[in-house]
């Protein structure tokens, strides 16, 4: 009798060892997994907005493109004005626009006008294309700078993310510039 009670308490016993094991496992279990997926911050753009700007981003950390300015740095971005690639110390955000350090002056110190909002899919990337090229030659030969920033907007009718592109100018250059971006108005 006292042998049959030894062991059935050696046998739970056994079972309570294995049920520790198994728990210690699974908790080592679940701080793995933890550990293994960053802590996600709540993004505050939807989704598809948020893919976007990933990818942007990962492009610019895997650029292989040099600073324009310093040949052995790997360059973070691209100027705003002159669409050449910087590193990261070349480059300044202000106002939302990222441009070269050294054209920061140029970004502050001028008075900025939207002169036109399009919506990319409707404009085509032709005349997306047309309206960059424009914009880099301005820099090139004149000296004119463009701000052409990319928006996101929520169709609250269809529920689709709509791209958007807006052209900015200096003042005094918002005639010229009209009439010279005129073929995106219609
Ligand atoms: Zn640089």
């Amino acid at each position: 009798m006292n042998t049959l009670l030894m062991v059935i308490i050696a046998l739970l016993l056994f079972i309570i060892i294995l049920l520790l094991v198994a728990v210690s496992f699974l908790i080592y279990r679940y701080f793995k997994s933890v550990k293994k997926d960053p802590i996600r911050v709540e993004s505050k753009y939807p989704q598809e907005v948020q893919a976007v700007i990933d990818q942007a981003k990962s492009n610019e950390e895997t650029s292989s493109l040099f600073c324009v300015d310093h040949p052995d740095l790997h360059a973070k971005g691209e100027c705003a004005f002159s669409h050449e690639h910087y590193c990261e110390l070349c480059l300044a955000k202000e106002k939302n626009v990222k441009v070269a350090r050294k054209y920061l002056n140029l970004l502050l110190d001028s008075n900025w006008e939207s002169i036109c909002i399009i919506n990319d899919e409707e404009t085509g990337a032709d005349r997306l294309n047309e309206l960059y090229r424009i914009k880099k030659e301005l820099w090139h030969n004149e000296q004119i700078p463009l701000i052409a920033q990319r928006q996101f907007k929520i169709n609250i009718e269809s529920d689709q993310i709509e791209a958007y592109t807006m052209v900015e100018t200096r003042v005094e250059d918002k005639e010229k510039m009209s009439e010279a971006l005129s073929f995106l108005k219609n």
